[in-house]
Order: structure tokens, then C-alpha cells, then sequence
């Protein structure tokens, strides 16, 4: 097959690995997708061979029409850093993105650090200007969002993909499946992992139901209900980083910008005050029903429905209705 290399063929590319399409990875799909056609350039998404059935399906519905398969199947991060760094290294995009999953963050720095080029993370819009590219990425810990004009000629960027709505066209496009071979950039371990998070069946990426609670519920036993609470709905729990903090739950439930990016139909937050650092992690969901005894609370601008109350109270009664 024709390899053409970069210089002569610009590109957006999207990477994802792992066993599965992570929760956003489509929604970055169509952000690459429209700066690709604004820039007039081609769009890849670069996966994994586990991925690919999976991620041709996807790329079809999403107008995406290259799918390049790197050959290595990198396990650790390190690896993971040095065959995507190769990669590039190789077709030299024009924009390479990222889904800003917990690792897709440090993978994407790492990256660009090692072919020295420029990084931006927390990315929620991205728009060519001129010959730039704008990007409004969300800074001081989610606090404010910020204007970035990118006039570098190759980009690292990674994505926050709430504010990002995924969109299919119709008819559904043909995909040309490449294998591409990479020689690794750098190499050698950079981490050991001491203790991996302790994350069992279903992630919270992909839940539909989601029912997380927050420093209001008081004390770390009456995290209890909200666990009975998800368990009545068929759903997961999680919690915000105040109370990962405070140990009452492993990190790896931490919804949030250095959490978890969830997008479920309904996400249920007790005792959560609402900060823009949780909120990146779980404003794309469909509905939002809140709890809380401020009535002004951040919570409720998020909220479809809202009760002004105290949930430690309310909890005993709409498990029971949960459950009946
Ligand atoms: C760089 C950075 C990154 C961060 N990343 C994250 C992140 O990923 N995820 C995250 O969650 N946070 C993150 N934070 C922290 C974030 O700013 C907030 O401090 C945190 O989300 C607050 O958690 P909380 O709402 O549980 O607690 P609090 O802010 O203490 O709010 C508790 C809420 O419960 C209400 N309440 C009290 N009693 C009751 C009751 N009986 N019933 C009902 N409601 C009650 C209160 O009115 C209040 O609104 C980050 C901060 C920084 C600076």
C-alpha cells in the first residue's frame, strides 16, 4: 500500500489504545474530523490491533475514513509514549490529539516532550484561525476557561471531550484500514507502577447510571447509601475528590477533571457542591439530578431536577422507592 509520508500529507490524528474504545474517544473522532475539514487536511485515527474492528465501525459512522493499525500492540505507558512518539515521528501530523482520559493526559505531554513540540491540555473547543489553530482550553484547575492561538506548524493537544458532541453521518463512510509500521522513539521504563487502581467489571467511563456523592454526606458511613443507592438503579458509584481525599473511596471513582470523564444518561450527585473541577467530569451527562441543602449551590445550574434537602435524610426513603 502507498505509504505517503507527512511532509506531503497533512494530517489530524487521533490516537486511542487499550482493549476498548474509551468513553470520548468518538466525541474527539468528530472534533478531529471537523478541524480536519476545516484545515483541508486528512484525519487518522491511529489505534491499537485490539481496536481495530471496533474502531472501523465507529470511524464509518463518524466520516472518518483512515484507520491506521500500529503494529506494535504497546502495554505499558512507556511503550505506549515511544511507538506513538514514533508514529508521529514518521507521518509528521499536522495535529496530534488526544482523548484526555487519566492516561491519555500523561501520554500526550510525554509525546510531545520527546519530539519536543508543543502541548496544550484541557482543550474544550479547537477552530482553525488563519494559519493558526484557536483553542479554548479550561485553566486554573477548571476555574476559567482560556484562549490559546496554536501558531506552532505540528500540535499536541489533548481533549476534554464533555463539551463535545459526537456526531454520525449518514450515509456512513468507506474505511481504508492501513497497517503501519513504527520504530519507537526513546525507550527504557520511566515508571514503575507501585499500586494499580483497584478497578473491577464495568468502568465508570461507561456507565449509564451514575450515583456519586460528595463531602455533604457527612461522614465516610454514610457513603454506604449512595452505594445502595447505585446498586437499587443498576447503576455505579462515585464521588468527588473531596472525599478521595479524605479516604473514604479509592481514586479510581473520582469523578472529574483529574478523575474520571463520564457521560451517562443520569448522573445523581449527593452532597456535591458542583465545582468546575467535578463538573468537567460529569456535565455531559444526559440528565443531572442533584441534592443539596444550599439553594445555591453550583450543582443546581447543572441540575434537570434539583432537591433542596438534606440527603443523608432522604436517602433511606428514595432507596427504598428505588427498590420497589
Ligand atoms: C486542580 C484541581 C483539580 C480538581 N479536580 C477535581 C476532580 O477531578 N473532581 C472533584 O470532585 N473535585 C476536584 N477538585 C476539587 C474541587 O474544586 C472541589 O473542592 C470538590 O469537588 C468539592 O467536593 P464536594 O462538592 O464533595 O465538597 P464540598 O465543596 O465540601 O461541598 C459539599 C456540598 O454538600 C452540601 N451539603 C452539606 N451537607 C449536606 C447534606 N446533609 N445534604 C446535601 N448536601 C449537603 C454543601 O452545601 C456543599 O455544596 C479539584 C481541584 C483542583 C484545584
Amino acid at each position: 500500500m502507498d505509504m505517503k509520508q507527512g511532509a506531503d500529507v497533512m494530517t489530524v490524528v487521533l490516537f486511542s489504545w487499550g482493549d476498548r474504545i474509551e468513553g470520548g474517544a468518538v466525541e474527539a473522532l468528530t472534533l478531529a474530523a471537523e478541524v480536519a475539514a476545516a484545515l483541508g487536511v486528512e484525519v487518522r485515527w491511529v489505534v491499537t490491533p485490539a481496536l481495530e474492528q471496533e474502531a472501523a465501525s465507529a470511524a464509518a459512522l463518524h466520516g472518518v475514513q483512515q484507520l491506521d493499525v500500529i503494529a506494535a500492540a504497546p502495554g505499558s505507558t512507556d511503550e505506549r509514549v515511544s511507538v506513538i512518539a514514533g508514529y508521529c515521528k514518521a507521518q509528521l501530523p499536522r495535529l496530534m490529539l488526544f482523548n484526555q482520559t487519566v492516561e491519555g493526559r500523561v501520554v500526550a505531554a510525554r509525546v510531545a516532550g520527546r519530539l519536543g513540540l508543543p502541548v496544550l491540555a484541557n482543550v474544550v473547543s479547537l477552530a482553525p484561525d488563519s494559519d493558526a489553530l484557536r483553542a479554548e482550553a479550561s485553566a486554573y484547575g477548571g476555574d476559567t476557561r482560556a484562549e490559546y492561538l496554536l501558531k506552532a506548524p505540528r500540535n499536541v493537544v489533548s481533549v476534554v471531550t464533555t463539551a463535545v458532541v459526537a456526531r454520525k453521518v449518514d450515509p456512513a463512510v468507506q474505511v481504508e484500514t492501513r497497517r503501519v509500521e513504527v520504530e519507537p522513539v526513546g525507550g527504557g521504563a520511566a515508571f514503575e507502577v507501585i499500586s494499580a487502581p483497584q478497578v473491577q467489571g464495568q468502568r465508570l467511563e461507561d456507565a449509564e447510571i451514575i450515583v456519586s456523592g460528595g463531602r455533604g454526606l457527612g461522614k465516610r458511613e454514610n457513603f454506604e447509601f449512595v452505594k445502595e443507592m447505585a446498586d437499587a438503579l443498576g447503576g455505579m458509584w462515585g464521588g468527588s475528590r473531596a472525599i478521595v481525599d479524605d479516604g473514604w473511596i479509592d481514586s479510581s471513582r473520582q469523578v472529574g477533571l483529574t478523575g474520571k470523564i463520564t457521560r451517562p444518561g443520569l448522573y445523581i450527585a449527593l452532597g456535591i457542591s458542583g465545582a468546575s473541577q467535578h463538573m468537567a467530569g460529569c456535565s455531559a451527562a444526559k440528565t443531572i439530578i442533584a441534592i443539596n441543602t444550599d439553594p445555591d449551590a453550583s450543582i443546581f445550574r447543572y441540575a434537570r431536577y434539583g432537591v433542596v434537602g438534606d440527603c443523608v435524610e432522604l436517602l433511606p426513603e428514595l432507596i427504598r422507592a428505588a427498590k420497589a
